[in-house]
């Protein structure tokens, strides 16, 4: 990382019983940079989050933020010193103060002007969608406009460092992409640093700089999302990431620099080489719908290139995706701007350079042993 990080996470583990809920957790953040913590339901989410709020006592490890240790051996600063903002899905608004109240209270604690304050309330109200509500108080809220008041409490304190539980999760979707889009603009215009838990790959792409995958509390890949997407490291974080063609076969020596996989007789070749990645026998081939090329005539090229049928063609947005047997084990899915018709004898090509190799389950569990 070239700028000196603002947050550093290292060690940090917590154990329920003798379960980990989090375990061995490192990462480290520039300031400004949008993070999103992201894994199926239980896998340590809300967990890191709350020990970085000073919720939740870790067992051990270190955080430090804006080059202070928050939390280590020797010390626990307490969460009101953390001088954080956040959203949680259990953290609940002042019940007997109303919208504009529960969004003012920091901001009063802070000693702005009056002024200054009245601006702040109606850009929050703005952004959440909440002008007219102001002078409601929270029972008289649905959940999800409670929970944008929550957003707003939190933001108008304009906090160095945001955490976000799930916070859009219960918007219907129009309102949830309108505040996606206005929420980073507010955190850009004022350089915070975000946090956010989610479980939704989509939304975690659309909004961060980098993206933490979590499962079983331990961490999966850390980076940006294009680099989970293409490059996961394994099965598992691919198919995560989004609809995904998973092959696994036998990696093979070859010749040239480019990594053979061979499952039935039948032999792909992929672009990505990691060092470790031939010292194991079982791989799998990753192949996005999106990146597989179908033909009706067999093309030049045959690397990768395999006959087939169409099985099934919906469509959805606006493309129709294929579902091919071909003489894999899986039937393969492929993207086509085309409607082409069950039965229909095709070529399907899976371009090298689209082609990542990643560990299957077994292999990342037999590692693991
Ligand atoms: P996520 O937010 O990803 O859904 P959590 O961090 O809430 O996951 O939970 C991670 C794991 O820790 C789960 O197995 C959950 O059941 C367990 N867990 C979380 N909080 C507690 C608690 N207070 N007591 C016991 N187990 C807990
Ligand atoms: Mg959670």
């Amino acid at each position: 990382m070239t700028q000196e990080a603002f947050i550093t996470v290292k060690g940090l583990t917590k154990r329920y019983g003798a379960n980990f809920a989090a375990q061995n957790i490192d990462f480290a953040l520039e300031q400004g940079a949008f993070l999103s913590l992201l894994g199926p339901s239980g896998s340590g989410k809300t967990t890191v989050l709350r020990m970085l709020a000073g919720l939740a006592e870790p067992d051990s490890g270190h955080i430090s933020i804006g080059g202070k240790e928050i939390y280590g051996p020797k010390r626990n600063t307490p969460v009101e010193e953390r001088g954080l903002g956040m959203v949680f899905q259990d953290y609940a608004l002042w019940p007997h103060m109303t919208v504009a109240q529960n969004i003012t209270f920091g901001l009063r604690l802070r000693r702005l002007s009056s002024h200054e304050i009245r601006a702040r309330v109606q850009e929050m109200l703005d952004l959440t969608a909440l002008t007219g509500l102001e002078h409601r108080f929270p029972f008289q809220l649905s959940g999800g406009q409670q929970q944008r008041v929550a957003l707003a409490r939190a933001l108008s304190i304009r906090p160095p460092l945001l955490l976000l539980d799930e916070p859009l999760s219960s918007l219907d979707t129009g309102l949830r992409e309108t505040m996606r889009h206005e929420l980073l603009e507010i955190v850009q215009k004022s350089h915070m640093t975000v946090i956010n838990v989610t479980h939704d790959q989509n939304e975690a792409m659309v909004m961060s700089d980098r993206i933490l995958l979590l499962k079983n509390g331990n961490i999966q890949q850390f980076g940006p999302p294009a680099e989970l997407y293409h490059k996961p490291k394994t099965a598992f974080i691919g198919a995560f990431m989004g609809a995904a063609n998973i092959i696994s076969g036998i990696a093979q020596n070859s010749q040239s620099d480019d990594l053979i996989i061979e499952q039935n007789g039948l032999y792909i070749h992929c672009a990505s080489s990691e060092a470790d990645v031939l010292a194991a026998g079982q791989f799998a081939v990753l192949c996005r719908p999106e990146s597989i090329i179908t033909t009706l005539s067999e093309p030049e090229s045959k690397v990768n290139t395999f006959s087939g049928a169409v099985q099934r063609a919906s469509f959805s947005e606006g493309r129709w995706r294929l579902t091919i047997q071909t003489p894999f084990r899986e039937p393969l899915l492929a993207d086509s701007a085309e409607q082409i018709q069950p039965g229909t004898h095709v070529w399907v090509t899976l371009p090298k350079d689209r082609c990542a190799l990643v560990k299957t389950e077994a292999a990342v569990e037999s590692a693991a042993r």
